[in-house]
């Protein structure tokens, strides 16, 4: 893993000294001497962590994350605070201006590696996300970012795995108001609990008489619904060891007894924070494939998705010599329609034949507007004469009912023609069972519309 640390200290042979032990671990490092020249090279540079003196001149380490962390261009930077000082009042004072994590003058090369190394991981994570929902869809992460202030509010969903009672106790006292606290004994109880009900962090004491604290979190990086929950670790502190391969396991964050009250409610803050804004940035990356695949006026799938999957469900229908069938459907004079009612009664037709098309398929049945007034369904596990019959059954159901458009109540009288075809094997492919479905329809339309036709072969 390589990535970009910026190392900001006003103290030359301070930078130098991180920046040897970086380049070690063959890390790219960029140097500033002052909060100033920190934010410059922010804005101009692609950062991954930036690594910040607390006692600046001018402007002091506070000041610089502050600002960083309130330009929606550097917001996602994680940010170490370095401070000189092992005073708990200064860690809390640089999470509170929203740094990520915070090392204490000696650092420790075990610490300044590892802490940096899970940073780096989250950063490339969050940065595939804003990837992706920034090239995949005009709406910008900024808009995201500023929305971001309305999911950031709420109060937490917090899960502490914890077997001694005083010991939660603290825990739920000093969370009081702040979280909505569930507190289990059991690890294995707590991992099921964790899964089933989403959290927006999970807190795991080392102190588990006949548990490996460790295992909990491996598990819980490994399951799907909760692969993503920020994780901390209560611990003590000669667990050094412990914490370390907790953070190369992937938790996020830990504390050290004696809790700390303001220390613990400004990382679970973070944590949070963080969580839901990579949310945020997951749910809109989905939405934007959804809305890639999906059709804007009837909500069903596009052609896009057809062209993608129909190759799909006729292979695996293949392999499993299982029937597939298919069908096209056209609403008959559609034109006519658009001519007489208007484009948006038109749409109110198409919108309302895509209702009933629904009423009409199974649910495993991938019903996609292929354009126009042209929709396609893909029958998988249907026979031939079952989809013959479903056929008729949308032609009839369409037929039997006048559409009502506009506000008006105006009903109309709305016919369609469809087109069926079947899975032959041994010789056939999905174009050919599309092309066959089309000159069924084709027929269908030359003989009077408002039919059903069906190609065997
Ligand atoms: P046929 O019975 O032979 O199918 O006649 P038709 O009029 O339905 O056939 P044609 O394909 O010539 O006309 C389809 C019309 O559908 C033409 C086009 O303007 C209209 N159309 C295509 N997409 C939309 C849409 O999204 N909304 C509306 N209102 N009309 C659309
Ligand atoms: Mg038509
Ligand atoms: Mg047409």
């Amino acid at each position: 893993m390589t990535a970009r640390i910026l190392v900001v200290d006003d103290v030359k042979a301070n930078v130098t000294l991180l920046e040897t032990r970086l380049l070690a671990e063959y890390f790219e490092v960029l140097k500033a001497y002052s909060g100033a020249e920190a934010l410059e090279t922010c804005e101009n540079g692609k950062v991954d962590v930036v690594l910040l003196d607390v006692m600046m001149p001018e402007m002091d380490g506070f000041e610089t994350c502050r600002r960083l962390k309130n330009d929606p261009a550097t917001a996602h930077i994680p940010i170490v605070m370095v401070t000189a000082l092992d005073q708990i009042s200064d860690r809390v004072r640089g999470l509170e201006a929203g740094a990520d994590d915070f090392l204490t003058k000696p650092v420790s090369d075990l610490q300044l590696i590892t802490r940096v190394k899970s940073l780096v991981r989250l950063k490339t994570l969050t940065d595939e996300l804003r990837l992706r929902a920034s090239t995949t869809r005009s709406i910008g992460i900024e808009e995201l970012l500023s929305r971001g202030s309305t999911a950031g509010s709420g109060v937490p969903k917090v899960l502490l795995v914890e077997e001694r009672q005083n010991h939660a106790d603290r825990v739920a006292r000093y969370l009081r108001g702040k979280a909505d606290l569930k507190i289990i004994a059991d690890p294995q109880v707590g991992l099921l609990e964790a899964a089933e009900n989403g959290y927006d962090c999970v807190i795991i004491s080392t102190a588990l008489e006949n548990f490996d604290p460790l295992r909990l979190c491996s598990q819980l990086r490994s399951i799907d619904r909760t692969r993503f929950v920020p994780i901390m670790l209560i611990a003590n502190e000669e667990e050094e060891e412990l914490v370390m391969r907790g953070l190369e396991l992937g938790i996020n964050d830990y504390l050290i007894r004696p809790l700390d009250e303001q220390e613990l409610t400004a990382r679970l803050t973070t944590q949070v924070k963080r969580k839901r804004y990579n949310d945020q940035l997951r749910a809109s990356v989905a939405q934007t494939i959804e809305m890639a695949v999906t059709d804007g006026l009837t909500g069903l799938h596009n052609r896009r998705y057809l062209d993608s999957h129909l190759e799909t469900l006729f292979e695996r229908a293949e392999a499993r010599r299982r029937p597939l069938s298919l069908m096209i459907t056209d609403i008959d004079r559609f034109k006519a329609i658009n001519d007489v009612h208007g484009h948006d009664g038109g749409d109110d037709v198409l919108r309302e034949f895509a209702a009933r098309l629904r009423q009409n398929v199974r649910g495993i049945d991938l019903a996609c507007r292929f354009g126009g007034e042209e929709f396609i369904i893909v029958m998988p596990d249907t026979e031939f004469a079952i989809a013959q019959k479903v056929a008729e059954r949308v032609r009839a159901h369409i037929a039997a009912t006048p559409f009502v458009i506009g506000n008006s109540g105006k009903q109309i009288e709305v016919t369609v023609s469809v087109g069926v075809s079947s899975l032959q094997p041994p010789h056939d492919n999905a174009q050919a069972l599309l092309k066959r479905a089309d000159l069924a329809l084709y027929e269908a339309k030359n003989s009077g519309r408002n039919k059903v036709v069906a190609k065997a072969a």
